[in-house]
């Protein structure tokens, strides 16, 4: 299915690895020309020129997403926005007994308040030209929030409820413009495998038997794949998704186990 994006523009957040990284691989292969970030210059890079080898523009912006100019240079890195993917690093687990007030805004900068500030950054402008794709990665928390997650459940649900408001309003969903929030279950990336690899040693059983131990949790029997996220990102961001709006999405496997 051609997925009729090609020759637009993306900006994809912390795209260097993970599922930023997916999702950034998939719309490459669609034709999508892309200007993504991550803070580590050189695993970036390596990103960056793996994209190019699909043959698409990609201009690369290092550094933390949840700064100011890092957002602005990110946004004028392209002609235009046409997709944005909000992402970044998750909050830390915890017990919200220990998180300071610190603790609480640096998750609500990283995962409420930067996605709403690239929002709008780029929401007029994709409703001026008539189209406009926004996925936001958040976390199937936000379904089913997670005990020792509690900064992640907070931080996200307050981004899912202003999504939610933006997504119906008439000058965004009457002009092709959609919002819609993607929700991981369990990913096969780097942040799932640290955190069995801190699990592992905080109750000293075996790593193996713990990432076992997590696949029978899910129906599917195994982790997701970036790649399949990012399959699944890019149809969002297709032509063909335009009456698809202020949704949000589990990819989790059948882990979620209620019917809506
Ligand atoms: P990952 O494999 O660790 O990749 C994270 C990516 O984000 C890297 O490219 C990293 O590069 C970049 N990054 C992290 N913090 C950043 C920042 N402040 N500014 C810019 N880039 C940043 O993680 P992932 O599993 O893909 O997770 C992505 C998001 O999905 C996270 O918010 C996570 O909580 C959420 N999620 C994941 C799962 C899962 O199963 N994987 C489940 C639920 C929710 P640098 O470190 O170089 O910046």
């Amino acid at each position: 299915m051609d997925l009729g994006i090609k020759g637009r523009w993306a900006v994809v957040c912390a795209a260097s690895k993970g599922l930023g990284k997916g999702c950034a691989l998939a719309l490459a292969r669609e034709g999508v020309n892309l200007a993504i970030n991550a803070r580590d210059v050189d695993t970036l890079a390596a990103t960056a020129a793996e994209l190019r080898l699909l043959g698409v523009e990609v201009r690369e912006v290092a550094g933390d997403i949840s700064q100011p100019d890092v957002r602005a240079a990110l946004v004028a890195a392209c002609p235009q926005v046409d997709i944005l993917v909000n992402n970044a690093g998750g909050p830390p687990p915890g017990d919200f007994r220990d998180w300071e007030r610190e603790d609480w805004l640096r998750a609500l900068e990283l995962n409420m308040l930067t996605p709403i500030e690239l929002i709008k950054a780029t929401i007029d402008g994709m409703a001026e030209r008539g189209f406009g794709r926004i996925v936001n990665i958040t976390s199937g928390s936000v379904k089913a929030p997670i005990a020792t997650l509690g900064l992640s459940n907070g931080a996200r649900s307050g981004l899912t409820g202003f999504v939610a408001g933006v997504a119906r309003q008439p000058q965004i969903a009457g002009n092709n413009v959609t919002l819609n929030g993607l929700l991981p279950g369990s990913f096969d990336t780097d942040r799932l495998r640290s955190g069995f690899h801190r699990a592992a040693t905080l109750s000293g059983r075996d790593e193996g038997e713990l990432v076992d131990a997590g696949k029978q949790e899910i129906p599917a029997g195994r982790f997701g794949s970036a790649e399949e996220f990012g399959a699944f990102c890019a149809f969002l961001c297709s032509a063909h998704a335009g009456y698809l709006t202020g949704q949000n999405l589990l990819l989790d496997g059948g882990a979620y186990p209620g019917t809506y």
